[in-house]
């Protein structure tokens, strides 16, 4: 899906920096419009230019001077992105486009017995469903 990545991180202005690299290739300019718009699953943000036609005006942002682009905030609070979140911005191969998603920090296999997948996250760790219960019924003594 992508022949570019970079990890950037969100500022507490919810700036994310687009790099000149990523910006020369997808054509975008400083002071351009982008649309922004969030994919079904909720979790991955598409980026593209603003054509005069797509969209919301909730849903755009402007390439300010230094090459940082604004999150709006109702983006940022629908994905649960906060303050110093590390994310990724992927290059589509087709397309003028760019994704936008969040670093996941956490191991996807359990912290307890490294197999199985995790359903339930504390910090930047999880644990799968079988120990999640197992916990539990300890508790329940
Ligand atoms: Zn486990």
């Amino acid at each position: 899906m992508s022949n570019y990545s970079q990890k950037v991180t969100l500022t507490e202005k919810g700036h994310v920096l687009i790099p000149k690299v990523l910006r020369d290739n997808l054509g975008w300019s400083l002071g351009d419009t982008i649309v922004i718009s969030l994919n079904t699953d909720g979790n991955l943000l598409t980026l593209e230019s603003y054509t005069g036609q797509q969209g919301n005006e909730n849903m755009r942002g402007v390439i300010d001077n230094w090459g940082r682009l604004t999150l709006p905030k109702e983006i940022k609070e629908c994905l649960g992105w906060g303050v110093a979140d590390i994310l990724i911005l992927l290059q589509a191969i087709e397309g003028k486009k760019a994704f936008l998603k969040r670093f996941q920090q956490y191991e996807s296999k359990c912290v307890i017995c490294k197999t199985s997948e995790v359903i339930a996250k504390i910090n930047n760790s999880g644990a799968c469903k079988q120990c999640v219960e197992t916990l539990r019924k300890s508790l329940a003594v």
